[in-house]
């Protein structure tokens, strides 16, 4: 039995969650708005967050389209000049360093890890700058930034005994999520003649995301992480997600994006006998399970929202953030939500 304080608390606190709708307003939120509203909400999140029903979630601008992400960063809400001079002052001279902060994923305050590793930035002033995305790696939970963050996202649209698919089996997020939702199924691309919806001999479970064995409805939860964009025909995996979701699922996505481009550079394509052809110089992405890597085939624009919309999905946009304590850092990060909504199929009408 639910007290009352706890599910007021649970509703306001949702409010803040992705795809909870009310995208229009949330953009004007961050990282101003009322105080005394701020006040209210961060301490009905300390008692959420100390009731261990749901980790905190950064606080989010939420945009729908290229023209809300312009006019977001048109604002005073736009604190970016500020977030980048905070990152630079956070560099000194060693090849390695910690941030000090609080990784939501294990509770704990957790001294963040930063190398270069994989860095392709530079400052106004020719000095290197990290991949923060891709770094600030707990050194608990072993997540680096993206991956806590998506994570987190995860577990607040998720109930204990949800249903969850992961696109990916044999990483350090998998073993986490799994930790914490027992019923989450997690599939990699195999390519060892294992047939999909099955395992190979080291148990791992084959999948194909344009054509996955799963029934319809069967999840409560998916999330793909950095994998669409190494997908040439990644619209049906949407629509292979929106048929495997249940009615007010939710989908959650991390896909590079370009937050500068309305629409989506195509970097290669391949034809039915898997011919490559290259438009523009490969780029290749670690890959879990191949030494050489996985291709790029998509720097995404906002038009992937569109895509999203296209395959059924409501209340598709990013949920924007940047948050040093939680070591979220390299200007706005943003995660990708939608939901399949409740009613009836929105595709086609
Ligand atoms: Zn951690």
């Amino acid at each position: 039995m639910m007290l009352p304080a706890i599910r007021l608390a649970l509703a306001r606190v949702r409010v803040n969650q992705p795809g909870s709708g009310h995208s229009e307003d949330r953009s004007a939120e961050y990282p101003g708005g009322n105080k005394a509203m701020r006040s209210v909400r961060s301490a009905l999140s300390y008692l959420i967050w100390k009731l261990k029903l749901n980790p905190p979630l950064p606080q989010a601008a939420r945009c729908t389209s290229f023209d809300n992400f312009r006019l977001f960063m048109a604002s005073p809400a736009n604190r970016e000049a500020d977030m980048v001079a905070f990152e630079v002052g956070l560099l000194g001279t060693a090849d390695t360093f910690t941030v000090p902060g609080y990784c939501a994923v294990c509770d704990r305050e957790a001294a963040f890890l930063v190398d270069y590793q994989n860095c392709y930035a530079t400052a106004p002033n020719g000095r290197r700058l990290p991949n923060w995305r891709e770094r600030l790696v707990c050194p608990h939970c072993h997540l680096n930034s993206r991956m806590r963050a998506a994570v987190s996202f995860l577990l607040s649209a998720s109930d204990l005994d949800d249903t969850i698919y992961l696109t990916e089996a044999v990483t350090p997020l998998f073993q986490v999520v799994a930790s914490k939702r027992k019923q989450t199924i997690g599939s990699e691309y195999l390519r060892d003649g294992t047939a999909r919806g099955t395992m190979n001999a080291a148990g791992v479970r084959h999948e194909d995301v344009t054509y996955l064995s799963f029934p319809d409805e069967a999840f409560n939860v998916i999330g793909t992480f950095d994998v669409l964009e190494h997908v040439p025909n990644y619209r049906q995996a949407l629509a292979e997600f929106f048929r495997c979701l249940r009615p007010g699922g939710t989908l959650i996505i991390t896909v590079p994006v370009s937050l500068w481009s309305p629409t989506t550079i195509t970097r290669a394509t391949i034809d039915v006998l898997g011919n490559i052809t290259h438009l523009l110089s490969p780029e290749i992405h670690g890959d879990p399970l191949d030494q050489a890597g996985a291709l790029c085939f998509y720097n995404f624009g906002w038009d992937f929202v569109g895509a999203l919309t296209e395959a059924g999905f409501e209340d598709a946009g990013l949920s924007m953030f940047w948050n040093p304590r939680s070591g979220y850092l390299g200007g706005y990060q943003y995660i990708i939500t939608s939901r399949r909504g409740s009613g009836k199929d929105l595709r086609g009408t």
